[in-house]
């Protein structure tokens, strides 16, 4: 690549970010740290109608999370700023008066009351009425009016549009990197509106005018902003400009594969379909976010990458550096990313074991009244001996709840199993020889524990499944010897005499 690679990330703050649009974050992240290149945030809020406040917020305090940091955007690095599109306002119109002037767009002034006699109109002769070649000049606009009269209603301060001139019989030919060359004829095409009398540019023409003056080299985004791609490639030639390459991402779908992943998708079977959790400024309704059900950045971010790409290997497991160095748009496909909210807990199981302990011990603690007092170094050794069985830390609790807690009841089908005749005399010797032990570390233990065992030619299972009893209530949890250290002696020892009074 020889080029300066220069790629941005061009939400519209419409509502908190949905996470196909973290995938397209990251993408363009990837993309850009693989080539030494730089990542934009552009905030594209040109539709003030949609305009939803703390959306902004919520787009950068999504990145920050998933630790995909910008190099430019609002208040850093303002090189090419304004990075929000209503601040840039005042410079849209002249990009719109040029194309005028060359001929590549025109004044209309229809109302919404003629487009829609038109619409209507077009309906009754089963015709969709599109605004183009074939029928501009009947229309209302600066094409089918004389100079004067358009300057005339320019200068009586009607409303108009400015609208692009789409040529007539003409083939195009795009490029896109994940879809290969496009072909498309001109005579389909409408004439989009560019920009509106209000003083505002529509997307299209702020996206091309803010992708060519921030220098971007590659465009990537979702795939349904395909059917505009036909338009884009039109402006960038009226204007003379070079295009950036273009790479339009494939669709998320629903867990079943078929059709696109909605939040209802989300609301029916029980995950969230957002990075963060959101709460509507206008209705207070909650939306659940990855990060406060439990997920780690580094395992959605792994989980999102595999949504359209895969790196041609059996190799699952990617951090942040890992994919930088992995990724490649030629390897992303065309076809829709099914979304599999059970591969994301598999990758959160797994991202689990990389956590630090002391981190996940403070999110534990704080989310259990139980262990207010608890110091944060015994809950972290805890968690040491148990993440690796756990996908989130709401699950610590069943996992760890003995290390806090004497049982009080034991579980029916582990007694019935574990207590046998001699347990009790099995467990006073136990209870001997953790008295009798003086080092007290998980070595000793073991071996002292273990030796007796063997040189009396008891079987395992008659002492270790009794005093997993003891300690636990169940037959489960980390090795026995770990457990007795935690707890320690006078705990251990109360809690084998607790399951002897109950044979
Ligand atoms: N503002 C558009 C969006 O919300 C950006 C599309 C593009 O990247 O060109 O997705």
């Amino acid at each position: 690549m020889t080029k300066n690679v220069r790629v941005r990330f061009a939400p519209s703050p419409t509502g908190p970010l949905h996470i196909g649009g973290v995938r397209t974050a990251l993408f363009n992240y990837l993309f850009a740290k693989k080539h030494n290149g730089t990542f934009i945030l552009r905030i594209e809020d040109t539709d003030q109608n949609r305009y939803v406040e703390g959306a902004e917020k919520y787009i950068i305090d999504a990145l920050k999370w998933c630790n995909m940091p910008f190099d430019e955007g609002p208040n850093t690095n303002e090189k090419f700023g304004p990075y929000r599109q209503s601040e840039r306002k005042p410079l849209y119109k002249a990009y719109a008066e040029e194309l005028i002037a060359s001929g590549n767009a025109y004044y209309a002034f229809d109302t919404a009351e003629e487009l829609n006699f038109q619409r209507k109109d077009h309906e009754a002769n089963k015709k969709t009425f599109i605004y183009n070649w074939h029928n501009r000049l009947k229309l209302n606009n600066s094409l089918s009016l004389s100079a004067e009269d358009t300057q005339a209603k320019l200068d009586a301060g009607d409303d108009y549009v400015i609208r692009f001139k789409s040529p007539q019989d003409e083939t195009l030919h795009l490029k896109d990197i994940i879809r290969g060359d496009i072909k498309i004829d001109t005579n389909i095409l409408d004439d989009k509106v560019l920009f509106k009398s209000d003083g505002m540019p529509t997307y299209h023409l702020a996206n091309i005018v803010d992708d060519h003056l921030m220098e971007i080299s590659h465009v990537i985004r979702g795939e349904e902003w395909l059917p505009s791609l036909a338009l884009h490639y039109q402006l960038y030639q009226a204007f003379g400009w070079d295009a950036p390459e273009f790479a339009h991402l494939p669709l998320i779908l629903k867990p079943t594969g078929k059709g696109k992943l909605s939040k209802r998708d989300g609301d029916k079977l029980g995950f969230p379909v957002f990075p963060l959790l959101w709460e509507d400024p206008k209705t207070n309704e909650i939306s659940r976010g990855y990060k406060e059900d439990g997920y780690f950045a580094d395992a959605m971010v792994n989980f999102l990458a595999f949504l359209g790409w895969n790196p041609g290997t059996e190799q699952e497991i990617f951090n942040m550096e890992e994919l930088i160095a992995a990724f490649d748009l030629k390897k992303v496909n065309k076809s829709g990313a099914r979304f599999d909210p059970d591969k994301i807990k598999w990758f959160n199981h797994h991202y689990m074991k990389e956590q630090n302990n002391d981190e996940l011990a403070d999110i534990f603690k704080n989310s259990r009244p139980e262990l207010a007092d608890i110091d944060t170094s015994y809950i972290a050794m805890t968690v040491d001996l148990i993440k690796e069985r756990a996908t989130f830390v709401s699950d610590f609790w069943d996992l760890t709840s003995f290390f806090f807690v004497t049982p009080t009841v034991y579980d029916a089908k582990a007694s019935k199993k574990a207590l046998k005749e001699g347990t009790a005399d099995l467990m006073n010797e136990v209870i001997s020889l953790l008295n009798a032990n003086t080092h007290f570390t998980v070595e000793t233990l073991q071996t002292e524990i273990k030796g007796w065992i063997t040189s009396n030619e008891i079987s395992f299972g008659k002492v270790m499944m009794p005093l997993r009893l003891a300690l636990v209530g169940a037959l489960q949890g980390p090795d026995v010897f770990d457990i007795i250290y935690m707890i320690g002696k006078n705990e251990t020892v109360k809690r084998i005499e607790n399951l002897i009074k109950t044979i």
